[in-house]
C-alpha cells in the first residue's frame, strides 16, 4: 500500500471573505468499519464553493473548513466492510471512487419519506471543522476521509477524473432534479434557465430525452453557443431580451401555450417568477439554483388558475452519481463535456481558481491535486 502521510496539504478557510490557507491538516491514523481514506485525484469547484468562502451561502459552516465538494480520488486505505460501492461493484485499494454527502438509513427522511438526500443527521463535506476527527472532510485537500454513512461509486476506467468530479454535484443535482420530474416527453417543449454547468448539462439530456424542443435561457454569447452545442434547438439571451420578448419567443415556439417544462439553474430569484409565466397551463416548473436569501413576490392564484406544478430539487444520491457519470459515458459522442472542463490549478492556485470562477471566467476549473502532492 502507498505510504500515507501525517498530515495533508489542504485549503482551508478561517474567515468568510479571507484568502484559503494551505495548511497542513492531520491525517486519521485509522480507518473506521466502512470508511474509506482516498488520495484526492482532483477537485472541480462549484459556484457554492465561491458562496460559502464568501460567507453569502445559507447554511451552517463550521469554521475552519477545508473547501471543495467536487472530488475525485483513490483508495488508499480501507475500513472493515468497504468491499463493495453503493452500487455493488467490487472496490480495491487505487481504485477511483466519487462519494455523497452521508444519509443514516434510520430518520423519518430516510426510512419513511425514502428521501435519503434529505436526511435529518446528513453530514456533507466541506461544512465541517478540521480541528475534530476525521479532519479531512473537503475536497481541496491531498486526502479525503469518507465518512461510512457516505455512498460511494467506482468511477469507470474510460472517464477521466474532472468528468468523474463533475458528476459528482454539478450533474448528479441535474439528474436527480430530472428523475424527480418525471419523464420528458417527445412532444414536450423543455425551457431550460441558465448557461451555467447545470443549465448546459441539463440541455444535453433534456435533447437525449427527445423532448420536442430545447430553448436555453442565458448569457454570455458563448454560453449560448455551447448550450446549442448542448442541443439547444433556440436559444435567448439575457443580455439583449427582456423579459417580454422571451415570454414571445417561448409562446411563439408552443403555438402560444407556453412550455410544457420549464428548468430552472440560475440562482436568481427573479428567475422563478419569470419560469412560472413560460410554463404553459397545466405545465412543470422545476427549481435547482434557488440556494440564496433571495425572495421574490407573487400571486399564488398564479400557480392555481394555471394549475403549474412547482418542484424544487436538492442534491442527488449515489444512483444519481453513477447515472451522471454513466450518461457522460453513453454521450460523449455527441455532448462536448470536456468543454465544461476549463482551466486546471494546482492546489496553491486555488484563491486565484475561486476568483476566476466568480468572475465567470471559468466554467468548470479543476483544483488538480495527483501530480503536485
Ligand atoms: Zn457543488
Ligand atoms: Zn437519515
Amino acid at each position: 500500500m502507498t505510504h500515507i502521510p501525517d498530515h495533508s496539504r489542504a485549503a482551508v478557510l478561517r474567515a468568510f471573505g479571507q484568502p484559503l490557507r494551505i495548511e497542513e491538516v492531520p491525517v486519521p491514523r485509522t480507518v473506521e468499519p466502512g470508511a474509506l481514506l482516498v488520495k484526492t485525484d482532483c477537485c472541480t469547484i462549484c459556484g457554492t464553493d465561491v458562496h460559502l468562502a464568501g460567507g453569502a451561502l445559507n447554511r451552517r459552516v463550521d469554521l475552519p473548513v477545508i473547501v471543495g465538494h467536487e472530488m475525485t480520488g483513490r483508495i488508499v486505505a480501507m475500513g472493515a466492510g468497504t468491499d463493495r460501492d453503493s452500487i455493488g461493484q467490487a472496490l480495491r485499494p487505487g481504485d477511483r471512487i466519487t462519494w455523497t454527502r452521508t444519509s443514516c438509513g434510520q430518520c423519518y427522511m430516510c426510512s419513511v419519506a425514502r428521501k435519503p438526500t434529505l436526511c435529518e443527521n446528513a453530514r456533507a463535506y466541506m461544512y465541517e471543522n478540521i480541528e475534530r476527527p476525521p479532519h479531512l472532510l473537503g475536497g481541496f485537500s491531498d486526502y479525503v476521509y469518507v465518512l461510512p454513512e457516505s455512498g460511494r461509486v467506482r468511477v469507470p476506467d474510460d472517464l477521466e477524473s474532472p468528468l468523474a468530479s463533475m458528476a459528482s454535484c454539478a450533474f448528479r443535482s441535474v439528474i436527480h432534479a430530472m428523475d424527480e420530474l418525471g419523464e420528458i416527453g417527445r412532444t414536450d417543449t423543455v425551457v431550460i434557465q441558465g448557461t451555467g454547468p447545470l443549465g448546459l448539462l441539463a440541455t444535453g439530456v433534456a435533447r437525449m430525452s427527445g423532448a420536442r424542443r430545447v430553448i436555453a435561457i442565458g448569457a454570455p454569447d458563448a454560453r449560448l453557443r455551447l448550450a446549442a452545442d448542448f442541443g439547444a434547438d433556440q436559444v435567448l439571451s439575457v443580455e439583449s431580451t427582456d423579459a417580454a420578448q422571451r415570454l414571445a419567443a417561448v409562446l411563439e415556439a408552443t403555438g402560444g401555450r407556453g412550455a410544457d417544462i420549464v428548468m430552472e439553474f440560475t440562482g436568481n430569484p427573479a428567475a422563478f417568477t419569470e419560469g412560472l409565466s413560460l410554463a404553459r397551463r397545466g405545465g412543470s416548473c422545476l427549481l435547482v439554483g434557488q440556494l440564496g436569501p433571495g425572495e421574490v413576490s407573487l400571486k399564488p392564484s398564479v400557480l392555481v388558475h394555471r394549475n403549474l406544478r412547482v418542484l424544487g430539487s436538492l442534491a442527488g444520491g449515489a444512483r444519481d452519481y453513477w447515472a451522471a457519470m454513466e450518461f457522460i459515458r453513453r454521450h460523449r459522442d455527441s455532448l462536448p463535456f470536456e468543454r465544461l472542463i476549463s482551466n486546471r490549478y494546482r492546489l496553491d492556485q486555488v484563491n486565484e481558481a475561486l476568483a476566476a470562477m466568480k468572475a465567470q471566467a471559468e466554467i468548470k476549473p479543476v483544483i488538480a491535486l495527483e501530480e503536485t502532492a
